[in-house]
């Protein structure tokens, strides 16, 4: 039963439409949007005796001579000759058929590559099909599609074909003119003919580059429909409804006055936009940016109250048990005395305590729950949610935030916050139906963080240095390496570490802080290093995301080489906090990758959160830099963030048009390139 049902299987994922829905065309018309990566001339014939090596060429000739060899290994060898001269076709892997094809006096047409060979000049690998003598070369570019295993490039060029002849409503205008000429865009369908078989004269580098007009108007029309998708998902958003939660003033004021220090005027800002935005019907979608140690956290808490004191609950999210204790101790205190009952729920808290927190949420005692993601799940129930809110959103997978935008937050009001700022496209397009605050300016009394390169040959200097700072009373953060593959190992080189730097720097206080800690212990060892007593805090990359020492003026990153430029300037971020100056070292290990000497030369020479967002955009990519490669959600496809800037201003402002003026080509435009069921991906 086994292999029948894996023989099905195999043949269900290898039917056309398979392979077709792999390459995302899953309606006929989708075709006409399946546009080619680059063009072959085949316009011309080259003589066989003319070919030169090292490009592709057009040949013709008749065949003398088809068999296989199996020196080196076995190999189609296939000898044509033209009159003049003679030329080897030769394929390491081949079907019966083409054996067949290539027999003895038959006419073939090739095309492909050419190299010397031990016996002249040959051709490896190229197309070919067996034509009568005379016939017409094409009189345009040939198409080269994205094909996936099993679809030859010839079917997928017949079925395009075919497609773009079959319904005209494929190849309809989307866009009124007003759109269209003012911005000197192409018609959709000489654009996409265009594309689908450009003519000999066409320049093939602004084809490649995607920089010719017809490429413009395709994706001028892909960032379009981003747009419209992002601006109809926004006003499905604005026609829901959340509690208004304008607040009385009686928890903020008292917050307020306690505050140990003077918000910044960022910071008085952005509280003004989410004020206003908790006091609409309309769910808030808000993203409260700000580089490390800006300032959030307050932030957030004064959003919280203006809740509460509106009759609401809030909800406070955040990635990591150690940072969603952390959050749920400083509430506490800066909270105690008020009249707000605080609930702290995280997956490994006992059951008892468990059942504990979730009744008194339940019952709506406890108007303020903090926690890890267990606060959403399932058996939780927040009867009276006003407001959710979400630390480091950035920390969470793609699919987490579709998870968390689809649960039922229902119609709460969202602030999400995050220390990774959006490069200006991104927040352009995917991030395009956020409002977005930030935090552009941090606490006075801030030091500058001094980074260093060291490389792990020079380790003994650096622990002299980590034993002179213990000494003049300093504290310090030592980053074990990153092991993705394994947490297992991760912990033993943790474990590791610590043992090492409790030898050499016997005379001090060394901690230990990973993952795998239970949450009290991880709780005892934070405590401990908040109050002094450890000097030097071993940790894992728990530490990453928010942690607040500000004594800490230290760290140490071990094989910084492995680390992403996010995680590292959110870990540099951890120290510079108080007004002692500052450092960070960035142990590596050679050789190292390309990519990561681009990494830590990004992160030695800026300490602009922004500026290291956008290098690190250049570097991995949108598809990575949004966490999307794994969730399979589709990005743009011909758009290209980095250099079509101007267009996707230009979509934006067409969307807005488009949307007041002519909503059903709205639609219309929407259909052929989401055809209703894909989703670009957002924040
Ligand atoms: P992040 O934005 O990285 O989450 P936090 O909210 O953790 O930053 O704030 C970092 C530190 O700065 C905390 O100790 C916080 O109490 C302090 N802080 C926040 N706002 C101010 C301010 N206006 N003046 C001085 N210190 C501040
Ligand atoms: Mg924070």
């Amino acid at each position: 039963m086994g292999t029948a049902k894996k023989s099905t299987e195999t043949k269900a994922g290898n039917t056309l439409a398979d392979k077709l829905a792999r390459l995302g065309i899953t309606r006929d018309r989708d075709f006409v949007l399946h546009l080619p990566l680059r063009y072959e001339d085949r316009t011309h014939l080259c003589p066989l005796g003319a070919v030169q090596p090292g490009r592709a060429w057009q040949v013709e000739g008749t065949v003398i001579n088809t068999d296989i060899q199996y020196r080196p290994r076995r190999q189609l060898v296939c000898l044509l000759e033209d009159g003049d001269a003679k030329l080897v076709l030769r394929f390491f892997n081949f079907y019966p058929s083409q054996q067949k094809a290539l027999a003895v006096g038959k006419r073939v047409r090739a095309f492909g590559d050419t190299r010397e060979g031990h016996y002249g000049m040959e051709m490896v690998h190229p197309s070919f099909h067996v034509v009568a003598p005379g016939t017409p070369l094409p009189d345009r570019l040939t198409p080269v599609y994205p094909t996936t295993a099993g679809l030859s490039q010839e079917n997928l060029r017949k079925l395009v074909q075919r497609a773009l002849a079959r319904d005209p409503a494929y190849l309809s205008e989307t866009l009124p003119p007003w759109t269209r000429h003012p911005r000197n865009l192409w018609d959709f369908e000489q654009a996409v003919r265009y594309l689908h078989e450009p003519p000999t004269d066409a320049s093939q580098s602004a084809l490649d580059e995607r920089e010719h007009p017809a490429w413009t108007r395709l994706k001028f029309d892909e960032l379009l429909a981003q747009q419209l998708s992002l601006k109809m998902h926004r006003r499905a958003r604005a026609r829901r409804k959340a509690p208004r939660l304008p607040g009385d003033t009686s928890l903020t004021r008292q917050l307020h006055a306690r505050l140990p220090f003077a918000l910044t005027r960022a910071q008085h800002r952005v509280i003004g936009e989410i004020r206003r935005d908790l006091a609409r019907a309309e769910p808030m979608q808000r993203l409260l940016q700000g580089d490390v140690g800006s300032g959030k956290t307050i932030v957030a808490a004064l959003a919280a109250l203006q809740a509460i004191e509106s009759g609401y609950q809030v909800a406070f999210m955040a990635p990591t048990e150690i940072l969603a204790e952390q959050h749920y101790r400083k509430l506490a205190a800066w909270l105690e005395g008020l009249p707000v009952t605080v609930a702290w729920l995280s997956g490994s808290l006992p059951a008892k305590a468990k059942k504990k927190a979730l009744a008194a949420i339940e019952s709506g005692a406890a108007q303020f729950a903090i926690g890890t993601h267990a606060l959403f799940q399932d058996e939780v129930a927040l009867p009276r949610l006003g407001l959710a809110i979400v630390d480091e959103q950035h920390r969470f997978g793609v699919a987490q935030r579709l998870a968390l935008r689809q649960k039922g937050i229902g119609d709460a009001h969202q602030l999400m916050m995050s220390a990774t700022p959006i490069p200006r496209t991104l927040a352009m397009s995917f991030y395009a139906d956020l409002d977005v605050s930030v935090i552009d300016e941090m606490p006075p009394g801030r030091s500058p963080v001094a980074t260093r390169l060291v490389s792990q040959r020079r380790r003994d200097e650096i622990v002299e240095r980590v034993r002179k700072a213990c000494a003049s009373g300093r504290q310090i953060y030592w980053v074990c390496p990153l092991i993705e593959e394994s947490e297992k190992l991760e912990l033993q080189t943790a474990v590791a570490l610590h043992a090492e730097l409790t030898a050499k720097l016997a005379e001090f206080k060394v901690g230990l802080l990973h993952g795998r800690m239970k949450p009290d212990d991880k709780a005892n060892v934070m405590a401990g290093f908040v109050r002094g007593e450890i000097n030097v805090l071993v940790a894992t990359t728990v530490i990453e995301v928010g942690v607040d020492v500000p004594n800490a003026s230290m760290m140490v990153i071990e094989h910084a080489e492995r680390f992403g430029l996010a995680q590292l300037h959110q870990l540099r971020g951890r120290v510079g906090r108080g007004s002692t100056e500052s450092e960070c070292i960035l142990l590596f290990e050679e050789p190292m990758s390309e990519a990561a000497k681009a990494r830590l030369k990004v992160i030695y020479e800026n300490n602009d959160g922004f500026e290291i967002a956008r290098q690190d955009l250049l570097i991995r990519g949108p598809g990575e830099f949004l966490g999307a490669r794994q969730s399979g959600v589709p990005l743009l496809r011909f758009a290209d963030l980095e250099h079509d800037v101007q267009l996707i201003e230009a979509a934006r402002d067409a969307a807005n048009e488009l949307l007041r003026r002519e909503p059903a080509a709205a639609g219309a435009h929407l259909e052929r390139w989401l055809g209703g069921k894909q989703e670009f991906i957002k924040a």
